[in-house]
């Protein structure tokens, strides 16, 4: 019988623009994509995984100006930090796209030259409202009175030749192939912005080419002309199969992708543009762009200024790999805005990596140790737990995976540390401990070690799509064969020889001391840290092509180009695709293809223009960590007694508790606040800690004129206080209502 050829799955990132190097939010657009792509080839896919770079444009032309380089000297630079952060981030990709490699950019003068030859693109004039020092178009709109808005000199109506892409014909297409595919764009609410907010109000021709500069694909029949960002950047899913090659055996293979996983801010750029153009070019479009949520390092955007730019290096030195990967796909809801600090990763650290997995692993080895010399007997009992135990492992393995196949990395972690869970406390339930005292019941001890075992080796396997380290560690310890690794074995229990040897190993996730490691690891500037090594290939040390010398600062005050281009932030927005149209130059500083945050005028405060390469060459990073260490200025941020007033402390009863459906970390509450107040209706995160039976009837402090919020789509109104120390323990602060009565306030 032929063997049925693997079905093929194809994922890519966005190719990251190449002006500046990645940081944390690129980061985690690429291990949520690496996720995805590990759990499909356990699947048995066969798995194209592309990755890159998007290295054209002005603002890499400029950047390298004003480190006296050569265009393609700066990118490679920029390049060569992306690969190794890629690499220190376990990212397995499978095609590293670079946008200026030949093959890219003979595919891209073609499919130029196809789009002109059959009317898709034409030649035409925009005209504008330019600011020549800035070097920048506005609309009427964004005038400050008749003035730039940046720099507050005089503008005028210019107008220049370009290109055009026909996008308004592809519109009425568009609109059947959204409706008709309500899987194409996702997460839903990103559908509904893209058919609200640009396809409904109709889509205006798109301008596809620049005179303004040089660097980029010059338009072959044109050569005045360069091609412009969309029909060079985008056009990489398919040049990196061969398109225009004349070898479409990739493509056959490969195409449509199956995923585009892109950041928010350029969901539109792949779901109206790039879908148009591959519409012109007749060919199929991708089946799903996902847009994922952009994060914010302790509450707010990532800022150089502010010196809460995560450094991913310092950030996996200190907490292991595993560790942040881990917290990136566990903590935010892929899709949604997440947010980033140390304290919540110490937190998933601690109680999700060192109490639960840490724990089951050690203490099952260290039993197996103890009770059986290391190794157990063949001859095992079972336990009444055993069916409920192969069941619960059963369904961990298909929900986790049926949460994959949504794309929902956080939702499959949640389904295996239950099973993590439920398999310490299956160690408290049966009691080996109790069991070894009984000479007699040698066979039933055996049983409970080689269940635990067990659930490890399908943990094992159901971890290693999010975690790259782990795995390994645990099947050393447990003697697992390697080759044990595929997701459908997971399903299966009772795969692992009867006869488990242990060689017992380092503690794979110790504790992290709160007091010695709150220290914002979070935050010291990638750009500011020095090379680790002596490897050369990488930009950032000495050599560092993008750091040429701090004498820049004066010769170039390039920054200014910053300073006058903050309003690239409007392109996000892109309140109507006219932009499109009336501010190429504009768009230039969209992110076509960069990944969330990669842009600093997205990410970074405007009056962050400081924000380049400038700072780093003043600092060896050290020095400012140092100086920042967190403490100090925390310490002394006092409030006021005013300030403390504004919250309204009250007494409340808790009526009623219950469990939160989908969530083993919410429970619900219902609290009476005394004759002052409806009672309330309180969302909290503390079924961890308290049985909602445990909660009914306890007097507690309640903050009560929080802004209500939404807690998995059930509204909570206020806060229950409790206090929570960096062992992951927590209390509910309860209180005697005694001469008060409840809804007596606190202060
Ligand atoms: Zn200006």
């Amino acid at each position: 019988m032929p063997e049925t050829p693997a079905p093929a799955f194809y994922i890519t990132t966005p190719i990251y623009y190449a002006s500046e190097r990645p940081h944390i939010g690129n980061a985690y657009c690429s291990v949520a994509t690496d996720a995805i792509a590990r759990y499909k080839k356990l699947r048995g896919y066969d798995v194209r995984f592309l990755t890159g770079t998007d290295e054209h444009g002005q603002k890499v032309e400029r950047m390298a100006a004003n480190r006296g380089v050569a265009p393609r000297e700066y990118v490679d630079g920029i390049v060569a930090w992306t690969m190794k952060l890629w690499k220190l981030m376990d990212i397995d990709y499978d095609v590293f796209m670079r946008t200026t490699d030949g093959f890219h950019v003979e595919a891209v003068k073609k499919i130029f030259r196809k789009l002109y030859d059959q009317g898709d693109i034409y030649k035409g004039k925009y005209e504008g409202l330019y600011c020549t020092p800035c070097e920048t178009f506005f609309t009427e709109k964004q005038l400050a009175g008749s003035k730039c808005p940046d720099c507050g000199r005089e503008v005028e109506l210019i107008s220049e030749e370009a290109y055009f892409f026909r996008l308004s014909a592809y519109q009425e297409r568009l609109m059947r192939h959204i409706e008709d595919n309500p899987r194409f764009i996702a997460p839903r609410s990103r559908q509904n912005e893209m058919v609200n907010n640009f396809l409904k109000p109709g889509l205006e021709d798109l301008c596809v080419s620049r005179t303004s500069f040089k660097w980029g694909v010059p338009v072959d029949f044109d050569p005045a002309h360069v091609v412009y960002v969309w029909v060079d950047a985008l056009p990489n899913y398919i040049t990196s199969l061969g398109y225009m090659s004349g070898d479409d055996s990739l493509l056959k293979r490969y195409w449509p992708a199956d995923i585009h996983i892109v950041g928010k801010e350029i969901v539109r750029f792949h779901t109206i543009i790039w879908p148009a153009m591959l519409m012109a070019l007749d060919l199929p479009l991708p089946k799903q762009v996902f847009g994922h949520g952009w994060l914010t390092v302790d509450g707010e955007k990532m800022s150089k200024s502010k010196g809460n730019v995560v450094d991913p290096w310092a950030l996996t030195e200190k907490y292991g790999i595993d560790a942040v990967r881990y917290f990136l796909l566990r903590e935010i809801t892929f899709g949604a805005d997440g947010d980033f600090s140390a304290g919540a990763l110490v937190g998933r650290i601690n109680s999700d990596l060192a109490n639960d997995l840490g724990n089951l692993l050690s203490r099952t080895v260290g039993m197996i140790d103890r009770y059986f010399g290391g190794v157990l007997p063949a001859e095992q009992a079972g336990n009444p737990l055993d069916g409920e135990i192969r069941a619960f492992a059963a369904k961990t393995a298909e929900s986790a995976g049926e949460a994959m196949d949504r794309l929902q990395p956080h939702a499959a972690l949640a389904e295996i540390w239950n099973f993590v869970r439920r398999m310490n406390k299956y160690a408290d339930e049966t009691q080996p401990w109790v069991l070894v005292k009984d000479g007699g019941r040698k066979a039933e001890l055996a049983g409970v070690m080689y269940t635990l075992a067990e659930s490890l080796r399908i943990i094992a396997v159901l971890i290693s799509p999010f975690m790259t380290r782990a795995p390994g560690k645990i099947r050393a310890q447990l003697n697992i064969p390697e080759n044990n690794t595929d997701w459908d074995g997971a399903s299966k229990f009772g795969l692992l020889p009867k006869e488990v040897k242990i060689t017992k190993g380092e503690v794979i996730f110790p504790r992290i001391d709160v007091k010695t490691a709150a220290v914002p690891a979070t935050v010291h500037d990638i750009s500011k840290r020095p090379e680790r090594g002596n490897d050369t290939r990488h930009p950032g040390s000495g050599n560092d092509i993008s750091h040429p010398g701090s004498g820049n600062d004066t010769r170039h005050p390039g920054s200014g180009n910053d300073t006058c281009h903050p309003g690239s932030g409007n392109d996000t927005c892109h309140p109507g695709s006219g932009n499109d149209i009336s501010h190429p130059e504009r768009s230039e500083g969209s992110k076509i293809l960069r990944s969330a945050q990669n842009d600093k005028n997205d990410v970074f405060e405007k009056n962050d223009k400081n924000d380049g390469f400038e700072m780093k060459d003043k600092n060896d990073g050290f020095d400012m960590k140092d100086k920042n260490d967190g403490f100090e200025t925390k310490d002394k941020n006092y409030i006021t007694i005013e300030d403390f007033a504004k919250v309204k402390l009250l007494l409340g009863k808790v009526l009623s508790c219950e469990r939160m459906e989908g969530s083993d970390k919410l429970l619900k509450l219902h609290i009476d606040l005394g004759a002052g107040e409806k009672p309330r209706q309180i969302v909290s995160g503390i079924a961890k800690w308290y049985a909602p039976e445990e909660m009914a009837g306890k007097t507690v402090v309640v903050a009560a004129n929080l802004k209500p919020a939404k807690l998995r789509g059930v509204m909570s109104e206020g806060m229950i206080l409790a206090a929570s120390d960096e062992n992951g323990n927590l209390a509910v602060i309860t209180a005697d209502e005694k001469g008060v009565g409840i809804g007596a306030e606190v202060r």
